[in-house]
């Protein structure tokens, strides 16, 4: 757990900032589809700390990551579009470099004024961001004179221009990560009881560590998605041709065992939605957890499922949901996930979402002012709710 708080920029003074380069590592990460973007609201997310540093006459060049280039340059992957919707939104001409090293990117740092913002080209073309290189946040470092992180969807990687950065430059808190900080840290110190968590997502294999750790913190959890198939398996049943990963049946097992000798309620959902194949166009119907056929496929919770959970919802004070309880991408089976959605932004209860999926659904339901926290980051905020150290944090200066 996050044993102290962290500096932001609020603790920095006018003077502090006023000429100096601020290095701002953002989270820009938007959804693009032939070089428009879907959905601005990592960017709109990031204007508080840019303004803010506006304000303050820093010189800002601001760094992302989009997508996953795999430390090479793909031209698709260009932030091009992101700066073209930065100058719109800020109202000003945002300037871009090509690179995000080198002696081209030196000079254009070098000719900003008070208020410029330069964005950098994609900080992941380079296999040095998220191998962490030294040399490589060296040279991030040396265009700024202050490192501020507002990227709270990678503080849990520790990257170069999360962590390694930090070694080299004074490392603030933007406003955005700040205000998940302080958010996510309430809620686990002082958690709203009961407490239920709601995991759903495909795979065990990725989401056990976080279902181990959420044992004895939560009074309830609702276990969901693709992964229920792998747990029912080791529970005797039968579930057709879902999907199931085999070498995990018996650390889904075991993970039952533990969790029956917890504090926490493990709960699953006990009809399904099947259909005879993957797609929108398959044949379907509902099964209760014993009368699985065996040709066809488990691809949503089933409609008493949902209507008990959205009853215990209504008992929940404070409820943590992470990752779609069905293939919600396909409409025909996206009811439980938007069941959830909406359940959860009708109750009075306080309610924490994060995960790309789980944010989007309630997008698309229409809720998120029902919501009293969507968190920008899926993995960074079930790892600061597990009670885990998140690298990027850990090496952001302390408040005395
Ligand atoms: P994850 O990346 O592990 O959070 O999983 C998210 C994915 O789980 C989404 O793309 C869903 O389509 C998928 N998913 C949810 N329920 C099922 C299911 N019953 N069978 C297969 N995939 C599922």
């Amino acid at each position: 757990m996050m044993a102290r708080m962290k500096k932001s920029v609020h603790d920095l003074r006018s003077s502090d900032l006023s000429g100096k380069t601020v290095f701002l590592r953002a989270d820009l990460n938007v959804p693009l589809k032939d070089g428009l973007i879907l959905d601005d609201s990592r960017i709109t997310e990031a204007l508080p700390t840019i303004q803010y540093l506006k304000k303050s006459g820093a010189k800002l060049v601001l760094a992302s990551h989009l997508a996953r280039p795999n430390g090479e340059v793909v031209d698709a992957l260009r932030l091009t579009p992101i700066q073209k919707r930065l100058s719109e939104l800020l109202d000003m001409d945002v300037q871009k470099t090509d690179d995000c090293i080198g002696e081209s990117v030196k000079q254009s740092v070098s000719s900003l004024q008070s208020g410029d913002v330069l964005l950098l080209e994609n900080i992941r073309f380079y296999k040095e961001e998220t191998e962490n290189d030294t040399q490589f946040a060296k040279q991030l470092a040396d265009l700024a004179d202050i490192f501020v992180l507002d990227a709270f969807g990678t503080a849990h990687r520790a990257h170069a221009s999360t962590v390694g950065i930090a070694s080299f430059l004074p490392a603030y808190s933007g406003l955005l990560l700040t205000k998940e900080l302080t958010f996510l840290s309430t809620a686990i110190k002082e958690p709203k009881l009961p407490f239920m968590a709601i995991v759903g997502g495909s795979k065990v294999s990725t989401k056990l560590p976080v279902l181990q750790s959420l044992l004895d913190v939560v009074d309830f959890l609702y276990i969901g998605g693709g992964m229920v198939f792998t747990f029912m398996k080791a529970q005797g049943f039968s579930v057709g041709t879902s999907l199931v990963e085999s070498e995990h049946i018996e650390t889904a097992a075991r993970f039952l065992e533990h969790a029956a000798k917890s504090k926490t309620e493990v709960l699953f959902p006990h009809d399904h939605l099947i259909a005879d194949s993957f797609s929108n166009d398959a044949l379907t119907s509902v099964v209760d957890n014993d009368s699985f056929p065996d040709t066809m496929m488990g691809l949503d919770i089933g409609p008493k499922s949902l209507e008990f959970l959205c009853h215990r919802l209504q008992d929940m004070k404070m409820v943590l949901w992470n990752g779609p309880v069905g293939v919600f991408e396909l409409s025909n089976f996206a009811k439980g996930t938007m069941g959830i959605a909406e359940a959860l932004a009708s109750n009075d209860c306080i309610s924490i979402v994060g995960g790309g999926d789980s944010v989007s659904a309630i997008k698309q339901a229409g809720v998120s002012d029902g919501i009293t926290h969507i968190s920008t980051g899926g993995g960074a905020s079930l790892e600061l709710l597990e009670g885990k150290d998140l690298p990027g944090i850990s090496v952001l200066l302390d408040k005395e």
